[in-house]
């Protein structure tokens, strides 16, 4: 048989590589960014067009390159930055692969200005899918001026591949952010379809912070500080009362290079153990030096994953080293359990056993009482819930459908009520229920038991509703008498901007998005005022992350992070109004047995069921 093996030629050997190294327009903002500081630029311009599939471009005033570099920075393995083996060890710079400028060339135009020190004449090239186009002399500042246009030009399943602009602008503003954050001393300039979205000037570390996620910051961060013979660690944590529920705002950097670090991610969590929920992520901005050689940046082509030689050391500085600026700083004091109204009461109740009504023993025994006698001492945090039930009580006349409802009808036996109810109850005809766990809503039906779950059964309610709002655009909005002044950084504010319409739609009214401060004049009737910056908070963050995962509507998407957000939660105590209402309102839905995240939201036990415990 004759050989079969070749050499690829380099532009497909270019392609295939730049498949690791470009995914989307944000890698490529990665790599020239790096490439400018690197270049030891003090100002850079990031300019892009449409999330960066028509034009990416940055200009900086770094060293600049010769004709010939100019040329060989296009090539494979062409870099400045190591010249042995020996000097992975002691990396320095962000690149060093020397694979970036020859993978975005082979993929996309590229037009290059470039000018070194002491030369009068710069040059200027264009090259296309690898090839030189033209290479000529030109007159331009010293420095460096990329344009990357038509990204995938030559590989139309993968530019078919890209999310919307506005998806693609926010994965770009996201490496940004990591670039930025990391070099506060060089000015960035950051213009997306000819406006200028961030303006940056030379800054302390806390400032830059500021600056990029909005004015909000300076008063949540916390500093951290040590120096170890392993590590040196500097930076900042947000404070435990602003966790998020989503991620976001956390950032590793190792050696002044953002890095993902699952596992010191831990340890910053496990610093904060016991001072936030368990599904709340805390801020932080971790800048970490440790030596070059003890460090292995090589694992992945993105280089964001990391191999420290003394990872458990690591680990345990860091831990301690956050738990002493908590301490230090009177953050922990302040979120005494006993003194927090949005943190005790899940912690109080969560381990306590149920209290089941001895009906049969105690005549004088009433369930509701108790947990009327409980409302009393319950937190605002109850209270706003409460509220937001009172709403759904009154709409809930509407809108419950008897017909849907038939389905598990809910047994109206007399002698059993007259034990539970008093004359005055008797709005609660349709049955009785009670709650079992803080966590279900218990009710006898026809053929055995009902057991709703609370949160999941309150979110399949919201999210029907307030996908009916944004589609019919008919939410009721309760109007602020004073308007509330909120923050956001710039990204935010994009966000916001983007679902602004279905947020009205909702009941949510702003008077501009244009500055950082925000008014929001109105809000849909079951925000209670003190939540409304939470919500809105998470909404964005959750937002950012969801609309990437699947192509679902915005407005069911929507309707999600609000039911989410807004439901009732395990571990809330609820009257047995609010109990009655929910059990009407679930079966009131189009979809009454899976919460809008796809749980059951009940379940029946049958008497036969029962009968065979008893066997
Ligand atoms: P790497 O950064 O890994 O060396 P790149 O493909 O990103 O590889 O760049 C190749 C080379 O081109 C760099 O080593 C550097 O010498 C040169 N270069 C790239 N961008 C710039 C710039 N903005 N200013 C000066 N030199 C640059
Ligand atoms: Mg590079």
């Amino acid at each position: 048989m004759a050989d079969i093996i070749k050499l690829l030629p380099d532009h497909v050997a270019n392609q295939i590589a730049a498949g690791e190294v470009v995914q989307r327009p944000a890698s490529v903002v990665k790599e020239l960014l790096e490439n400018a500081i690197d270049a030891g630029a003090t100002l850079v311009k990031l300019i892009v067009k449409d999330g960066g599939k028509a034009l990416i471009q940055v200009v900086d005033n770094g060293l600049g390159m010769s004709e010939t570099d100019a040329r060989l920075s296009f090539e494979r393995h062409a870099t400045s930055k190591i010249s042995s083996a020996q000097d992975l060890f002691n990396l320095q710079t962000k690149g060093f692969r020397g694979e970036a400028l020859a993978s975005i060339a082979a993929i996309a135009h590229v037009d290059m200005q470039t000018r070194v020190e002491g030369s009068e004449i710069g040059t200027h090239i264009k090259i296309e899918g690898s090839k030189i186009i033209t290479q000529e002399a030109v007159a331009t500042p010293k420095g460096t001026s990329i344009s990357v246009k038509n990204l995938f030009f030559n590989i139309p399943a993968r530019r078919n591949f890209l999310k919307s602009n506005q998806v693609e602008l926010r994965h770009i503003t996201d490496e940004f952010h990591r670039v930025a954050l990391v070099h506060p001393n060089i000015e960035f300039h950051f213009y997306n379809n000819g406006s200028e979205i961030f303006n940056l000037p030379r800054a302390k570390h806390r400032q830059r912070i500021s600056h990029v996620f909005g004015n909000k910051m300076t008063d949540r961060l916390v500093p951290v500080e040590e120096e170890t013979e392993v590590v040196k660690i500097s930076g900042f944590i947000c404070k435990p009362e602003f966790a998020k529920k989503s991620r976001g705002e956390q950032f590793f950097f190792a050696n002044s290079r953002f890095i993902k670090s699952p596992y010191l991610h831990h340890s910053v969590i496990a610093a904060f153990e016991g001072l936030i929920k368990k599904e709340l992520y805390p801020g932080y901005f971790l800048y970490l030096e440790v030596d070059p050689s003890s460090i292995d940046i090589n694992i992945h082509p993105t280089k964001t994953e990391v191999k420290f030689d003394d990872e458990n050391t690591i680990y345990a500085i860091l831990r301690s080293t956050i738990k002493h600026s908590l301490g230090q700083f009177n953050v922990a004091p302040a979120l005494d359990f006993e003194h927090d109204p949005n943190l005790d009461t899940p912690y109080a109740y969560k381990e306590k056993g149920v209290v089941l009504p001895k009906v049969t023993v105690d005549t004088a025994f009433n369930p509701f009482q108790e947990t009327a006698e409980r409302k009393t001492s319950t937190s605002t945090y109850q209270k706003a819930s409460a509220k937001g039930w009172e709403n759904l009580f009154e709409g809930a006349d509407a809108s419950v459908n008897t017909e849907d409802f038939s389905s598990v009808e809910i047994e109206s036996d007399d002698a059993v009520q007259g034990t539970f109810y008093s004359e005055t109850e008797s709005d609660a005809q349709a049955g009785m229920t009670f709650q079992l766990r803080r966590k279900f809503i218990v009710s006898t039906i026809k053929s055995g038991m009902l057991v709703i779950h609370q949160n999941r059964a309150h979110e399949r309610v919201l999210f029907e509703k307030f996908l009916g709002e944004i589609t019919v655009k008919e939410g009721v909005s309760q109007q602020l008498l004073f308007p509330l002044e909120l923050s956001f950084s710039k990204q935010e504010l994009i966000i916001l901007k983007e679902i602004k319409e279905s947020l009205n739609n909702v009941g949510f009214a702003f008077e501009s998005l244009e500055q950082e401060t925000v008014k929001v004049t109105g809000v849909p009737l079951i925000v209670s005022e003190s939540g409304i910056g939470t919500v809105l908070d998470q909404l964005i963050a959750n937002y950012k992350e969801g609309f990437e995962g699947n192509s679902i509507s915005q407005a069911e998407l929507l309707a999600k992070e609000l039911a989410k957000n807004l439901a009732v939660k395990s571990g809330e105590v609820l009257d047995s109004e609010s109990q009655l209402a929910l059990v009407n309102d679930l079966f009131g839905c189009k979809e009454p047995s899976l919460s809008p995240f796809q749980k059951l939201t009940y379940t029946t036990i049958s008497e036969g069921d029962i009968d065979k415990k008893f066997s």
